[in-house]
């Protein structure tokens, strides 16, 4: 039989003592929900390994493919401001890892495979719904050019998982640079176990920024690459309304994606206060506040690794602070050179930019039409969600790009993965209905086309001024 993945284990072989071997459950009744086809291609994966009752048993964790070296990393983190310091892949096997045809490393991890010894009460599964919105959402965010874990496959188990129902259990197959988060450094920091710290430090510059590692100070680098790494993604976040839902330092990968795709949704008014997640009270985690946000997980990873970077106490928190100091900076250049496009200006203009956000907070207008509408007034077409801003726009034409329409339509993208839409179809699919899924994945596949036959997948909810609210993605 063709074996799908030609697996290269680094991380088991490298660093041991940082993860425990252990298997997926399986389940009664493997069927493959979704198996993403183009990513396989592109990874190198042989197609033919992967078709029928072959596939589905891999992706609901029933059979270990052949090479794979099954593990669950451990990691800590902070989660709402809290330290936790043994967390761990409670759900998750990492199965190994992949070379694609470029060279690059991927690894490949089954989600909601069953308990670990890091599932503490959680019963390791997941429910098909947030295994699908992860998937849906993730390959959304690639689209639009975010940088992004993906999605291989969703399969159910065919078994029953109780939450505040009883609910179909699923594994999602996730594909990722690394699954080195913030709170992995934190875990080997915490216990000061600074020799492990270093291995896990030096394996990650090898893995993700080998060009670092000849520096005067590798280590004070790497705090340096995580740094801007997060304010050009947070960036590209906001440039989408993207509200991530749970910035906690366990899901803050290092490589720069985006992980963890839990209570996160796409804002539809703008307004810079939008919460998602029903346990963000508190609005920790609101759309405005995910900059200040990964700054404060950025101080983290910089306290982790501080007896790496200098010897003598002094000189290393001197120097972590000045490199946590410049994520504002950062985070500002990567913020207005992302706004900058988006209003299709030949350079920077605070003014414009500012009015802009004031006027769509004002009229309460949704994020995603305002902007795209701005490739239509480019051409000196009216669009009903800029009726408001009339005076602005006279202010803006003499500003803009060359060839401003198309150039806008590149930039700002015609379909987001609504939430009305994402809740659509998990409910469709969860009783059994796959088309509004298979429909709204095609559509977001494109989203910077017109796609004319889906006009009302660009559409926000009919309501929403009703906050919307995801239940926490497990
Ligand atoms: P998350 O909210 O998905 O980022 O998960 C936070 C932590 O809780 C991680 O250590 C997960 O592995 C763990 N976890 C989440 N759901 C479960 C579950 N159903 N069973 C065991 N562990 C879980
Ligand atoms: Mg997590």
């Amino acid at each position: 039989m063709a074996q799908p993945f030609v697996f290269d284990n680094s991380y088991a072989r490298d660093l041991p003592g940082f993860y425990v071997n252990a298997v997926p459950a399986g389940g009664p009744a493997p069927e493959l929900v979704l198996f993403n086809e183009p990513l396989a291609r592109a990874l190198g994966l042989d197609p033919q390994a992967l078709r029928g009752e072959n596939a589905a048993a891999i992706f609901a964790g029933v059979d270990v493919p052949e090479g794979a070296a099954p593990l669950a990393q451990v990691y800590a983190g902070h989660q709402f401001g809290g330290f936790s310091p043994q967390l761990g892949d409670g759900r998750a096997l990492l199965l190994g890892e992949i070379i694609d045809p470029q060279g690059r490393r991927f690894d490949i991890q089954l989600k909601g495979s069953g308990r670990t010894p890091f599932a503490r009460g959680g019963d390791g599964k997941a429910a098909l719904g947030p295994m699908l919105r992860e998937y849906i959402i993730s390959e959304a965010m690639h689209a639009l050019g975010i940088p992004t874990t993906r999605s291989l496959a969703v399969a159910l188990t065919g078994e029953t998982i109780y939450r505040e129902t009883p609910l179909p259990g699923a594994v999602l197959t996730r594909v990722a640079a690394s699954h080195i988060r913030i709170g992995t450094f934190q875990f080997f920091a915490a216990r000061s176990e600074v020799e492990k710290l270093r291995q896990l430090a030096d394996y990650a510059i090898a893995r993700h920024f080998p060009e670092l590692k000849d520096g005067a100070n590798p280590y004070l680098a790497l705090l340096i690459r995580v740094r801007d790494l997060q304010a050009a993604l947070i960036a590209r976040w906001m440039g989408v309304g993207f509200i991530h839902g749970v910035m906690n330092t366990d899901n803050a990968a290092i490589s720069g994606e985006t992980i963890d795709y839990g209570p996160c949704a796409f804002m539809n008014e703008y307004d810079p206060k939008t919460v998602f997640s029903s346990i963000d009270s508190q609005g920790r985690y609101a759309f405005g506040n995910q900059p200040a946000l990964a700054g404060w997980n950025l101080a983290r990873f910089a306290e982790a690794l501080l007896p790496l970077i200098d010897a003598g106490q002094d000189r290393a928190v001197e120097l972590a602070t000045t490199a946590v100091e410049g994520f504002a900076a950062e985070f500002e250049l990567k913020w207005n050179e992302v706004v900058r496009a988006k209003l299709g200006l030949r350079q920077h203009d605070a003014a414009i930019a500012a009015d802009f956000f004031a006027l769509m907070e004002q009229a309460k207008a949704d994020y995603t039409l305002s902007f795209r509408a701005l490739a239509a007034a480019a051409e000196g077409h009216d669009h009903p969600v800029l009726a408001p801003f009339a005076g602005w726009l006279s202010r803006w034409r003499p500003l803009l790009v060359e060839d401003a329409a198309t150039v806008l339509r590149r930039v700002n993208p015609k379909f987001v993965a609504r939430n009305h839409l994402v809740e659509e179809a998990l409910a469709a699919a969860t009783a059994g209905n796959l088309a509004p899924l298979h429909t709204l994945l095609k559509v977001l596949q494109h989203p910077f086309d017109e796609q004319p036959g889906f006009a009302s997948h660009a559409e926000p909810p009919e309501d929403s001024s009703t906050p919307y609210r995801t239940f926490c993605g497990t």
